[in-house]
């Protein structure tokens, strides 16, 4: 006979939900665009007159080559800002004559950042947020050519505000950007002690004039980009480079050169949809100390559906950081489409671990303990209609046996939810499978206790 062993593990077996809203959590799709009236606010800047003719250092730039550079380089993955719904404003100063030359550089204005500093400024758009600001951006990646501009226009005595083309630019290198904060509720740029772009010590970081409402805009965007890794450059408060810039190379690419963009979700991109997810297990270590929580990851999810770039945003230690990124790696999903082609995106993962407290005492588990069942193959609840309209959300939990052929059975509701959610989740979990628990080497069947989530974003 098979002697049924009973274990409550008093552990879910890994129960995930997932935030497939895109790292931007987009608002409601406001314009990002600054209005008329805004552009011409800020229509007087500080301008600068150019040592030759724009036209002539264009031309000259464009046949120029960028300085040779040894070593190895981080591939370069540059995420563009479009598309992003209503969490932040692009005012691209250099492809309109509101900059400090006086005159277009740009062709488009459009921008673009290596993928860790963008999903970084994600975070940082997160904390602005709760004090009431957005960021306004002025300026990300920049072609080598155009810092090359920059450089040649620009008189001697002002260059310290320009970088020299020889050594390159950070803003070249895809991890440089340039911003200020905005008001949410009137949609204006805050005051700061200086312009953006202008060339005089009320742009330096420590710059002690100006009034105290200014200097504290300053520091709210300084500590906000600060502790998402960015590093603020001391003679223009608006400089920030991500950390490690230097990782990445100098590039000289026309924004409408830029390979294979990898898109946010929200305006024409959609959502990408798991079809197989592997499920992380609860480490021994993170057991016995009891942690729960969430892990959070960020990463691309490719135009052939395979995830990558996935980095840790949020860990939990004790193993479930590497356990959520071992899991994750294994996930495949149907690409998210825009204009119907299979595109690549920057999204968010949570990862969640929860422990529930038992009916009876926790064992801890020793050697003599059968391990953990894990987990192979899962299917997802569906909402029922009724849940979907009355918009219930929570968790449905349930025991189970996980036999010695690792297929469920004897499924009991514990914690229910009702409206047909109770029953989605248990036909949803007879169609798991699971690696059995072991002891002693050989697989018995267990009792465990798993919570299936129902969240709607
Ligand atoms: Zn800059």
């Amino acid at each position: 006979m098979n002697r049924m062993q009973c274990y409550r593990l008093g552990v879910t077996a890994a129960v995930l939900s997932v935030l497939l809203g895109g790292t931007g959590f987009a608002q409601n799709g406001a314009p990002a665009e600054l209005s008329p009236a805004e552009q011409a606010g800020a229509q007087q800047g500080f301008r600068i007159t150019p040592v030759r003719p724009i036209a002539e250092l264009r031309a000259e730039a464009l046949k120029a080559t960028p300085p040779d550079e040894h070593g190895t380089f981080e591939r370069s993955e540059l995420v563009e800002f479009t598309d992003r719904g209503g969490w932040r404003k692009l005012d691209i100063r250099y492809a309109s004559a509101n900059n400090f030359l006086g005159e277009p550089v740009y062709e488009q204005a459009r921008a673009f950042l290596q993928l860790p500093a963008f999903s970084a400024l994600v975070r940082v758009n997160r904390k602005v947020r709760e004090e009431g600001h957005g960021l306004l951006v002025y300026d990300a990646y920049r072609p080598w050519y155009v810092t090359k501009i920059f450089w040649e226009a620009t008189p001697e005595n002002k260059r310290e505000f320009v970088a020299d083309p020889a050594q390159g630019s950070s803003h070249n290198r895809g991890c440089a950007v340039d911003l200020t904060l905005y008001d949410l509720k009137t949609g204006a740029a805050v005051a700061m002690p200086s312009e953006y772009d202008e060339m005089t010590p009320r742009a330096y970081a420590d710059y002690a004039g100006g009034a105290q409402e200014e200097r504290e805009h300053r520091r709210i965007l300084r500590e906000a980009m600060e502790s998402e890794g960015f590093v603020q450059r001391p003679n223009e408060w608006w400089h920030y480079d991500y950390k490690d810039c230097q990782k990445y190379q100098i590039l000289n690419l026309p924004f409408d050169r830029v390979p294979d963009p990898i898109y946010a979700i929200g305006k024409g991109v959609s959502a990408p949809k798991i079809l197989n997810r592997e499920e992380p297990s609860f480490t021994d270590d993170a057991r016995i100390e009891k942690v729960q929580g969430n892990v959070m990851l960020d990463l691309v999810v490719g135009a052939d559906g395979n995830p990558r770039d996935i980095s840790l945003v949020r860990g939990l230690g004790h193993g479930l950081d590497e356990e959520s990124i071992r899991a994750v790696k294994q996930w495949t999903f149907e690409p998210a489409k825009k204009d119907g082609n299979p595109v690549a995106v920057a999204i968010s993962i949570e990862v969640g671990f929860k422990l529930y407290p038992s009916h009876e005492p926790v064992k801890h588990l020793s050697v003599k303990d059968p391990s953990v069942p894990k987990i192979l193959k899962r299917t997802d609840a569906e909402f029922s209609d009724e849940a979907r309209v009355r918009k219930i959300q929570g968790s449905v939990i349930l025991d189970l046996v996980v036999g010695v052929d690792g297929i469920p059975r004897d499924i009991s509701v514990v914690k229910g939810l009702g409206h047909g959610l109770d029953e989605e989740a248990i036909k949803a979990v007879k169609q798991w499978t699971f690696e059995p628990a072991r002891k002693d080497g050989k697989p018995v069947p267990v009792k465990i206790r798993v919570e299936v989530a129902f969240k709607l974003y």
